[in-house]
């Protein structure tokens, strides 16, 4: 399931290998991946790619009037092809490029979308209104998330996967940040401090940050044949781990708000507040 560094290596893999291609034709194979109007969606034929940019786990192509924006949800995936001839049988939507090759949007889910809006200025489009900055922006303000979270009765994890918080952030990372923060995914948000905060904007973006570069390597790696998924090899300390890598006691499997989620009981606290 990709988050924002998978999401951003696709964007650099995409940037890399097609640059500014004209997009010649587009052919819908299932319906439901394209998010209104067939008509609306088919305005991007006969536009130029003139920028790869990302939201969130957003994914956005921006052409000359109109902007391609992507949704890759749990299996979303790109593979960029000599042939029209479809990859797969879970190639949903297939764009036809002006350098001859075919970009092919492959799902096996079928949870992604796909819209086609008219390009705005800095990312200001209406699908992002409701999004937290994104989670690697560095203009973040930890004070500024505490006065407007920590009121909330929530677990800290559900507050981590709520894209109004940060834009990006996704189970594995949600685990990874509280583990890096010493705190229990299920720590209420209304006992965490300021300090807390200075700690979760610092960790979310230091953590997302190695990802990235990890996923540089994927870059350097790609062969059409693979895809363009974003996934890499992972450096986890708790998300799916046995052991705690730092106490060596055993990493618990619970279910919070609905996700499987990991946690060390010795190195993450649950926080009381004081009085
Ligand atoms: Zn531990």
């Amino acid at each position: 399931m990709p988050e924002l560094p998978e999401v951003e290596t696709v964007r650099k893999t995409l940037m890399a290998q097609l640059g500014s291609v004209e997009i010649e034709d587009v052919k819908v194979l299932w319906r439901n991946i394209v998010d209104q109007d067939l008509k609306d969606f088919e305005r991007i034929v006969h536009q130029r790619i003139e920028a790869y940019q990302r939201y969130g786990k957003y994914l956005i192509f921006e052409c000359e009037k109109d902007a391609l924006i992507v949704h890759l949800r749990m299996e979303g995936k790109f593979y960029i092809l000599d042939t029209e001839q479809p990859y797969d049988k879970h190639v949903h939507v297939i764009f036809r490029l002006s350098d001859g090759r075919y970009l092919q949007y492959h799902d096996t889910r079928k949870f992604g979308k796909m819209k086609v809006v008219p390009k705005q200025e800095n990312l200001q489009y209406t699908c992002f209104e409701k999004l937290g900055k994104d989670a690697i922006d560095p203009t973040i303000d930890s004070f500024e998330l505490y006065q407007k979270w920590h009121p909330k009765k929530i677990h800290l994890k559900k507050m981590l996967l709520d894209q109004s918080f940060l834009a990006g952030i996704g189970n594995i990372y949600a685990d990874e940040i509280c583990f890096s923060c010493g705190l229990d995914p299920q720590s209420i948000v209304y006992d965490l401090s300021r300090h807390d905060f200075e700690n979760i904007v610092f960790h979310t973006h230091r953590i997302l940050m190695g990802a990235i570069r990890s996923g540089g390597t994927t870059i350097r790696s790609y062969t059409s044949s693979l895809g363009v998924s974003g996934l890499f090899q992972l450096k986890l300390k708790v998300h799916h781990q046995k052991v705690c890598q730092v106490c060596g006691s055993p990493v618990e499997k619970i279910q919070s708000d609905g996700r499987g989620t990991y946690r060390c009981r010795k190195c993450q606290k649950k926080k009381r507040k004081r009085g």
